[in-house]
């Protein structure tokens, strides 16, 4: 039986934000990576359901929520026992990777820019040039020349939200069945994109439609393997940052090429259609009273946790309670001492707290709130039942549901945003029974509420990922639209093999 090992060393970080990162979403090592994610709809769930035929060896799957940098020495750890695991795990037959693609390790002169290929050139010291190894990645990936002449296949997410999770793990499985048994030898090209994507990433809505719907076109061609969009994801001052385009072929590496860069000048010369202005949450707000479709529901992208934002921001919070709100609530305030203040008091128990806005000034003032608490929760713990995860255990720590009067609040401790109703329901709280709904989220909400909203509005409130004044210093490349001359000319970008 074929020997392969699976692992994922994860982490979307964020050079602009005060949050520090640690291991706290995973660190799941040997069985505890099949128990964690056996069934799951993840990346490394997918590796696991697709490899039923093989002899899996789990190595380590280290994940932090996004924030800033991890410090090296948890970085090194990590790396250190994934590649220790690795040797233990040798003779292999071939290697599953879920790594996120958009990473930053350490700061200042201990800075790794591109933690990504780092892992993966450690990864073929161990194993060898021939050994396949195949990473699937989030579409919000800084690809680097480095991690495409590492793998033998990077294989991006394609949906926005990520509901594919597993299924691009399978299709990395896929790939190293036919490089197993059918001599399929992947000839893979990359043509980094000039320019970042704007907030026009959600898969299911043109124009980002009509761009996966290409995607796939090219990918239907005879020769092709797999073929990918990454959007990239901008709150990185790094040189790799930006979107960028892959094709993967059997032996063919001028056909990848071509196909790439036909891929990429039809990104560019669309380039106008992936922004577009976001209103404040009182415009949203008018705007919902006009189209009088309810629910409401205002996505915070900016507060997003899942961009390494803290998560407690307090623009739309404000809002509503100014606005005086019935049926309206907030997913979620991340802070912890004022839920501490909440199961201090206890249920029912009526408490005097400022809310939010403790991680740095940029995030608005702290609310004073005069709630009612309504439900607890020790450790926040829940599964997930939506599209995203759904089967995944979730932890939001030490969480509390307070109501001022018509507006409800969830305030947790751990900073990850709403995936789903599930959390929330937990705490006796059911979003589906609400007329204006805040998120802290970018696009991922919208796997589990857009099919019953009534209208969203992704809008722009103050917080440390303020888009359009980010302190770069360190791009790679001139990038459309922050550099007017950016230009349609890198011919560089398609690496030789
Ligand atoms: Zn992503």
């Amino acid at each position: 039986m074929m020997r392969i090992a699976v692992g994922s060393i994860c982490h979307e970080t964020s050079t602009f934000t005060p949050v520090p990162a640690t291991w706290d979403r995973f660190y799941a090592r040997g069985d505890e990576v099949l128990s964690t994610f056996t069934g799951t709809n993840t990346p490394v769930g997918g590796f696991i359901e697709a490899s039923q035929d093989f002899e899996l060896v789990p190595l380590l799957c280290a994940e932090a929520h996004p924030a800033g940098p991890l410090s090296r020495e948890d970085f090194d750890a990590a790396l250190d026992e994934l590649i220790q695991r690795l040797r233990d795990a040798l003779p292999l037959d071939g290697v599953l990777l879920y790594l996120h693609g958009s990473m930053v390790a350490g700061l200042g002169t201990q800075q790794i820019d591109d933690p990504e290929g780092h892992i993966l050139e450690a990864v073929r010291q161990v194993i060898g040039p021939k050994v396949p190894l195949l990473v699937t990645l989030d579409i919000h990936s800084n690809v680097s020349p480095q991690m495409v002449r590492l793998a033998d296949a990077l294989v991006v997410r394609e949906t926005y939200p990520e509901v594919d999770m597993a299924e691009r793990g399978r299709e990395c499985v896929d790939i190293l069945r036919r490089m197993l048994y059918d001599g399929l030898k992947p000839t893979m090209a990359f043509y980094p994109l000039p320019l970042i994507w704007g907030m026009n990433q959600v898969t299911a809505h043109v124009p980002m439609r009509d761009a996966i719907d290409y995607l796939h076109d090219i990918e239907s061609r005879p020769g092709v393997v797999t073929a990918s969009i990454s959007v990239g994801y901008f709150l990185a001052d790094v040189p790799d940052m930006g979107s960028s385009i892959i094709v993967v072929t059997d032996q063919n590496l001028e056909q990848a090429q071509n196909y790439a860069e036909e891929l990429a000048a039809w990104v560019w010369n669309r380039r106008e259609d992936w922004y577009f202005e976001l209103p404040s949450a009182r415009e949203a707000l008018a705007l919902a009273e006009q189209a009088g479709q309810y629910p409401v529901i205002l996505a915070d992208m900016r507060d997003n946790p899942g961009g390494g934002s803290p998560g407690d921001s307090t623009g739309i919070l404000r809002t509503f309670l100014e606005a005086d709100l019935q049926d309206a609530c907030v997913l979620y305030i991340v802070d912890p001492e004022a839920a501490r203040i909440c199961h201090d008091a206890g249920v029912g128990a009526q408490v005097s707290l400022l809310v939010g806005a403790k991680a740095s000034p940029l995030q608005g003032e702290p609310v004073a709130m005069d709630a009612e608490v309504i439900a607890l929760s020790e450790a926040g713990e829940f599964d997930y039942d939506g599209p995203m995860f759904a089967g995944l255990h979730g932890r939001m720590g030490l969480s509390a549901h307070i109501r001022q009067g018509g507006v409800h609040v969830l305030l947790v401790s751990v900073r990850e945003q709403p995936f789903d109703t599930a959390f929330a329901r937990s705490m006796l709280l059911d979003p589906q029974q609400m007329q204006y709904i805040a998120v802290k989220s970018t696009a991922h909400f919208r796997a589990a509420f857009e099919p019953w909203a009534g209208v969203i509005y992704v809008v722009a409130e103050p917080s440390v990922h303020d888009f359009g004044n980010l302190p770069f210093h360190r791009l790679g490349r001139k990038l459309y639209p922050f550099d007017s001359t950016a230009e349609f000319n890198n011919p560089t970008g398609v690496l030789p093999a």
